[in-house]
């Protein structure tokens, strides 16, 4: 058994209003690999085990999910989560979501619940209201520190990641969990508030199976995060997928034909990714990635920078 988890990746600097916040990011990855390990150790599914480290994650503000997420152009928060299920490649998403307490859970009532795959806007709000997920005040995911960003913003009609070089804009931090448990199945979850200044109504690739979130007991589980646009139009999950499953890659050899395809045209991402066979990788292009992983015996591993730390983490 095993877990991985990342909460974004991104242009990080130690000396930036972000770098600062590094011993609370890495508590916050810690209590996610805590949870996620009792769970699998317990005997429990990978699907719960994600879905409950990427719950835990949307309910912790430093995070750009659930609650502390980024702010689109109109200054309001809207969310994107799925979860994909490697037994049978089952997969439930929302999209576009502003009232979803735990958009991650209004995505399995889809999985589980719905005969579809992505609910978006009102109709996935009322599919997860009617379905017992809890519903609070959009309010309640704009954090002081994001809405005072936001408003400081020189130029609001900028979207994406470029606007402050070491700032909170250039960290992509969507939070996503993939595991393999005991009975050798694996899964994956993401969850995002997606691009700091996106317009209204932004998809990215978070939500989507097959971009930024795939699991399938064939080859691989695998989340992504990054610049949402690029991994989309590469299908990047599935390319992981089809690296593995027909060229007969491991996920390390895998990752790294991905990676450097996906820096080829300018992504700024990290990916997280395990196989049934115990195979797995944690990479990314960028300075920094809020990343961690947990294995049987509980020994848990966390970074933040590459400095100090190993980039790429494999097994
Ligand atoms: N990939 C996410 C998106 O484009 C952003 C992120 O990973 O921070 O919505």
């Amino acid at each position: 058994m095993k877990l991985l988890i990342h909460a974004g990746a991104g242009n990080l600097s130690r000396d930036s209003d972000l770098g600062q916040l590094e011993p609370q990011m890495i508590e916050g990855l810690k209590i996610a690999l805590e949870t996620g390990y009792a769970i699998l150790r317990a005997g429990g599914s990978s699907l719960d085990a994600v879905i409950e480290v990427v719950a835990g994650m949307e309910d912790y503000p430093l995070f750009n999910a659930g609650r502390g997420s980024v702010l689109t152009r109109d200054g309001s928060v809207e969310m994107d989560a799925v979860v994909m299920d490697g037994r049978d490649r089952q997969a439930g998403a929302v999209a576009c979501v502003s009232t979803v307490r735990n958009p991650v859970r209004a995505a399995r009532c889809v999985m589980e619940r719905s005969p579809h795959v992505l609910l978006v806007g009102s109709g996935a709000e009322a599919f997860a209201r009617d379905n017992g997920c809890v519903i609070v005040s959009p309010d309640y995911f704009v954090t002081p520190e994001m809405y005072a960003y936001w408003s400081s913003m020189p130029e609001r009609s900028t979207p994406g990641l470029e606007i402050s070089a070491g700032g909170v804009a250039s960290k992509h931090g969507t939070v996503g969990a993939v595991a393999l448990d005991l009975h050798g199945n694996v899964a994956a979850a993401t969850s995002t508030g997606g691009l700091l200044n996106k317009i209204s109504g932004r998809v990215g690739d978070s939500p989507i199976p097959g971009a930024g979130t795939y699991a399938c007991n064939r080859s691989v589980a695998v989340s992504f995060t990054g610049t949402g646009e690029h991994i989309l139009r590469s299908c990047a999950g599935h390319r992981l997928a089809s690296l593995i499953e027909h060229k007969g890659l491991s996920v390390p050899d895998a990752m790294t034909i991905l990676l450097a395809e996906l820096t080829a045209i300018g992504a700024e991402v990290g990916m997280i990714a395990i196989s049934p066979d115990g195979g797995w990788c944690v990479d990314f292009n960028t300075t920094g990635m809020l990343r961690g992983s947990v294995d049987a015996n509980g020994s848990i591993v966390t970074a933040m920078f590459i400095d100090g730390a190993v980039r790429r983490m494999a097994g």
